[in-house]
């Protein structure tokens, strides 16, 4: 059924990626995508082991005359995102992904398709089975649930992997190495709710913030994006500076790796202001407007009559939250000192969530530094402490500090140019790989991550390009080839 891809070059890459389309692979049951990669192992005797957490490791001893090579760790994640359309008939847990060819690209039909990162695991498996690669020593990690927690790369033994050298095959930008990700942790604010009655001659309005874009908390957190959470508080610090005010209600942002895109509140205002009060809400949406105007111009600020609340905030905790929530940071906090134009440490005001009987504040930091990562953190923390909120905070993960002077980035950047005549470009991410822990696991360890073109990734729309697999598979050979000996 899947025929198409087997006619496309290198055939056994192929060949293994559609096997590999076949098995249902979700993340965190990934029992059948190992159980075959074992039988893989068995039938080519190789070493196989299954580590508790559910990593598979196979080892494969050099080809003639490259015994005396450094070890090599090609590592790849055995789950894949399971989404689809509407109307696309699929059960991720049972039925194979069907692969299609549409021009350059390998495309499902109306699903992900696995190539993230399913053409890892396609071009180690190849490289396994061959009697003709030349390479030194290979460890073949296969780790488990990359997408939903890292657990795979979090349940490393620090004794499984003998290598020190590690590429990682599960990026989506061919001519692109990458060098360094962020670490991550969430701060998690709670204060208890007290409220009191409506004070007299109030009347309630419902405040509106929405039609901004959201994004990614670490890939667009630089892009000037507004901030629900910190648009709608602005308007209610200022507004209690010069109206009689009291708030009901606040339910702002939603995801804590997402930049807030809605922001709602209830508030009453004394009904000898509600004019005043109206012209500044008109005011502030102009501004907003003007300040935003390039990043989210489809921003929407309402203010509209409500029902009554049942209640509002005791009066010395609505001056607390509007402070903290005005002070605490959001956005970036440092660029890169080693890295052009790449954030080094970030945090994200995600949410703000009034409960059954408590308001919890949900933001979340990252960095490449990890003591940055704990420094943000901090400074967020402290923020809440000042209000005498219960904070939390999450262990997290850790971050890959890129090093430009990392030997298998040096290899692998003269590799590509000596294959294609063309420098790669060198990059660092402000989200997570596997990378960060795998580092913080194996002090030392070399790293690169480099893959083939994927467009789409984690939706039905996901399709890698043919062209820049080819291109893929040349460079992982290149390298591999090129190790230094021991
Ligand atoms: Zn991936």
């Amino acid at each position: 059924m899947n025929d198409e891809i087997l006619s496309l070059e290198p055939s056994r890459l192929w060949h293994y990626f559609n096997e590999i389309c076949k098995i249902p692979r979700p993340s965190k049951k990934e029992a059948r995508i190992a159980a075959y990669l074992r039988n893989f192992a068995v039938s080519h005797q190789l070493p196989c082991y299954l580590d508790e957490t559910g990593n598979v490791l196979i080892r494969k001893a050099a080809s003639a005359g490259f015994e005396n090579r450094k070890t090599v760790i090609l590592q790849s994640h055995m789950d894949m995102v399971c989404e689809k359309n509407a109307e696309t008939v699929h059960d991720f847990e049972n039925d194979p992904i069907l692969t299609r060819i549409e021009g350059n690209w390998v495309k499902a039909r109306g699903t992900t398709l696995g190539a993230d990162d399913g053409i890892g695991i396609a071009a180690t498996l190849a490289i396994l089975e061959s009697d003709t690669i030349e390479h030194g020593p290979i460890e073949a990690l296969f780790t488990m649930d990359e997408e939903t927690g890292l657990t795979g790369a979090f349940g490393l033994k620090p004794d499984l992997l003998k290598g020190r050298i590690l590429i990682n095959l599960d990026s989506e930008d061919e001519g692109q190495l990458f060098i360094g990700c962020a670490g991550g942790k969430d701060t998690v604010a709670t204060l208890p709710l007290e409220t009191e009655e409506i004070p007299a001659n109030h009347k309630p309005y419902k405040i509106s913030l929405t039609g901004l874009r959201g994004g990614h908390s670490g890939d667009d957190i630089n892009k000037g994006l507004g901030n629900a959470v910190k648009l709608l508080n602005r308007f209610l610090w200022n507004a209690k500076e010069q109206f009689e005010i009291a708030i009901a209600d606040i339910n702002a942002g939603n995801l804590r790796n997402a930049i807030a895109r809605e922001a709602f509140a209830v508030i009453t205002v004394h009904s000898d202001q509600e004019k005043d009060f109206l012209a500044y809400a008109l005011k502030y949406e102009s501004e907003i407007k003007s300040e935003y105007r390039i990043t989210e111009p489809a921003l929407s600020f309402k203010t509209e009559p409500a029902t009554m609340p049942g209640s509002v905030l005791v009066d010395s905790l609505q001056t607390d939250l509007l402070d903290a929530l005005y002070a605490c940071p959001h956005g970036v906090i440092a660029m890169s000192r080693e890295i052009p134009d790449f954030v080094e440490t970030s945090t994200n005001l995600a949410s703000v969530k009034f409960m059954d009987k408590k308001i919890v504040i949900t933001t979340s930091q990252r960095s490449s530094v990890e003591t940055a990562k704990k420094d943000v953190g901090d400074m967020v923390a402290s923020t809440f402490y000042m209000i005498n909120a219960d904070v939390e905070q999450s262990q997290g993960y850790p971050g890959w500090k890129p090093d430009p002077d990392s030997a298998i980035l040096r290899l692998t950047a003269d590799a590509y140019l000596r294959l294609f005549q063309q420098e790669p470009q060198i990059l660092a991410i402000h989200a997570g790989l596997e990378c960060g822990l795998v580092g913080a696991i194996y002090p030392g360890m070399d790293m690169v991550s480099f893959g083939p073109t994927i467009k789409g990734a984690h939706s039905p729309d996901e399709r890698l390009d043919i062209d820049s697999t080819v291109k893929f598979w040349k460079l992982t050979l290149e390298v591999l080839k090129n190790i230094p000996i021991v």
